[in-house]
């Protein structure tokens, strides 16, 4: 008798008669275990791979805000350098025609 089973992992309600069965795994949780690639599974690795793909998207915002503060930081130094030297420059022309 074909008894159709529920596979193994933790909040995956598929069925061996829904699909492709890899043991006592059902097709998607078995592609995700093996290749990182997740199906159509309501089981916990579903939301695994929803936090990992969060977590990495807030890992890039990071880096990506990093880089930025950087480059402003810079250019934020780059204008005092240029103010500072117009004050500098200004107050010797202003010496300079004063009587
Ligand atoms: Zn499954």
């Amino acid at each position: 008798m074909n008894q159709s089973r529920k596979c193994i992992v933790h909040g995956c309600s598929n069925h061996s008669h829904q699909g492709v069965f890899v043991g006592d795994l059902c097709g998607p949780c078995f592609a995700y275990l093996t290749t990182g690639n997740i199906g159509p599974t309501d089981s916990f690795l579903s939301t695994v791979n929803t936090d990992s793909v969060a977590l990495n998207n807030a890992r890039k915002l990071v880096s990506s805000l990093a880089t930025e503060l950087i480059d402003l930081t810079k250019e934020r130094d780059l204008l005092r350098e240029q103010r500072d030297e117009a004050l500098r420059l200004l107050g010797k022309w202003e010496e300079e025609v004063q009587p």
